[in-house]
């Protein structure tokens, strides 16, 4: 992947560029401190620090995840770290997540956001701070190098129109700090060696690329190399880091690279005014992106652009003969014509998990794959009943009528009784957009919900 590597030797010349070991005294910015803040409960253990990439600009980014509260830590593009949700508190960060076995990831990680993109190189700035960061946290909860992890390495799908089972590669989100060479750069000196819950047989591989990334070594190809050198000769025609940037991005790929630890090298070179490399790296990744980015090839699909988002309303496909449809308009995914634009419009980094529907969105199986018949892929039926998958057969499958919901990766709780609150029953998440009430047979998100209005024996759907 083209991008990939651009974005690669970004992070490389950043490296070049000086990166500090961390010690510094880390002063937090309360400037977007989120009001969410008191509602959050404190978590019970932590052992994760997962690492995203906003994938959109600071100004934006922060705002919205202040107003979600959806991580607990941002740094912009300076460097300046903001405190959004108290350290020991619960942050929506990780969206559907699981960490060898166990699930909502929320529960038992600190989140930290970087402003910038997964295939973009972030700002030296940006890597010394979240040195230090990490540096603190880690201190603070004696986290191992192989527990900082990206959250697409955390991060899964239930089944879709590509995959029969649930699968690793809902997002590349922050999958750049996998990297041996981002990690060095990080203070980080292992990484898990496998995915534990692909290994177990709990997911199957959805991205192979990321894959690549998290668990291989990434090959820069010497052209790509030679292209971003030159391109930063020609803008800095006598800095000294460009002949430093030239050793240390060299092939062979960074896994192997031979390194002395960050902060132990290069210790009077002074940094740049402006860093030249990334600003041309980001221009040619933002042209590849123009180019072929988004339109369907043969070995390009909807999934491999939009992810997630392939079927949501915000997400428009633009066809060869011009006429253009909104993701939630079009059933057969797989029947769009190459030379299709898509064009994702979703900003949320964490696109809520929804019901689908039978006759809509396809039969039972189209929907749930092979978790069909599973007990966390609930069916709920236009009168209001309600089934787990395991209470079903092949027979009374096909017995669902027209307009039935289909929940997949969910677990059934409830009722809701005056002494057992939505809160008992799923913890912060009653809240959740992606939590589900089954009220006058109708399911209502968590987020629309009157917490005083709920009747009681209102059961509650929720992802597992
Ligand atoms: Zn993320």
């Amino acid at each position: 992947m083209k991008s990939f590597h651009i974005f690669l030797l970004g992070a490389i010349f950043c490296l070049s560029l000086c990166v500090q070991t961390a010690s510094a005294v880390i002063s937090f910015d309360k400037s977007y401190y989120s009001p969410l803040n008191s509602k959050r409960p404190l978590r019970k253990s932590t052992s994760l620090i997962v690492l995203h990439t906003t994938e959109a600009p600071s100004k934006s980014a922060l705002q919205k995840l202040s107003a979600l509260g959806e991580c607990n830590y941002c740094i912009d593009e300076k460097g300046r770290v903001y405190l959004i949700i108290d350290r020991q508190r619960e942050a929506f960060h990780a969206g559907r997540s699981m960490w060898n076995g166990r699930t909502n990831v929320d529960k038992f990680s600190v989140g930290i956001e970087v402003c910038g993109y997964h295939d973009k190189a972030l700002t030296t700035a940006q890597f010394r701070a979240l040195a230090d960061l990490i540096a603190e946290l880690k201190h603070c909860y004696k986290i191992p190098d192989h527990c900082i992890i990206p959250h697409s390495q955390v991060a899964y799908a239930t089944p879709n129109k590509w995959f029969t089972r649930s699968h690793r590669g809902r997002k590349r989100c922050g999958m750049m700090f996998a990297l041996p060479v981002v990690r060095r750069l990080l203070g980080l000196k292992t990484r898990p060696g496998s995915d534990p819950d692909v290994k177990a047989g709990r997911l199957i591989v959805g991205d192979k690329h990321l894959s690549n990334v998290l668990y291989g070594t990434v090959q820069i190809p010497r052209s790509v190399v030679a292209a971003a050198v030159a391109a930063q000769k020609k803008q800095q025609p006598s800095e000294p880091p460009a002949k430093k940037t030239k050793a240390d991005a060299a092939p062979p790929p960074p896994a192997n690279a031979k390194k002395s630890p960050p902060g132990k090298k290069q210790p009077s070179a002074p940094p740049p005014a402006v860093p030249p490399p990334i600003a041309v790296a980001s221009a040619e990744v933002d042209a590849i992106r123009r180019d072929e980015g988004n339109v369907i090839g043969k070995n390009h699909s909807a999934w491999d652009i939009a992810r997630n988002a392939y079927n949501n309303e915000h997400t428009v496909y633009t066809f060869p003969d011009g006429t253009k449809k909104c993701g939630h308009q079009i059933i057969d995914f797989k029947s769009i014509p190459v030379g299709t634009k898509v064009e994702v419009n979703v900003s949320d980094e964490n696109l809520p998990d929804t019901y689908q529907i039978i006759g809509i969105n396809g039969t039972a199986e189209d929907i749930a794959g092979e978790e069909t018949l599973s007990f966390q892929t609930i069916y709920v039926c236009p009168d209001g009943h309600y089934f787990r998958g395991n209470q079903l057969n092949q027979q009374s499958l096909k017995k669902l009528r027209y307009n039935t919901k289909v929940l997949t990766g969910y677990s059934v709780g409830g009722p809701v009784t005056v002494k057992r609150t939505p809160t008992d029953i799923c913890g912060a998440q009653w809240r959740a957009k992606d939590t589900f009430y089954l009220i006058n047979n109708r399911l209502v998100p968590g987020n629309q919900v009157d917490e005083k209005k709920i009747p009681s024996g209102t059961m509650v759907f929720y992802r597992s």
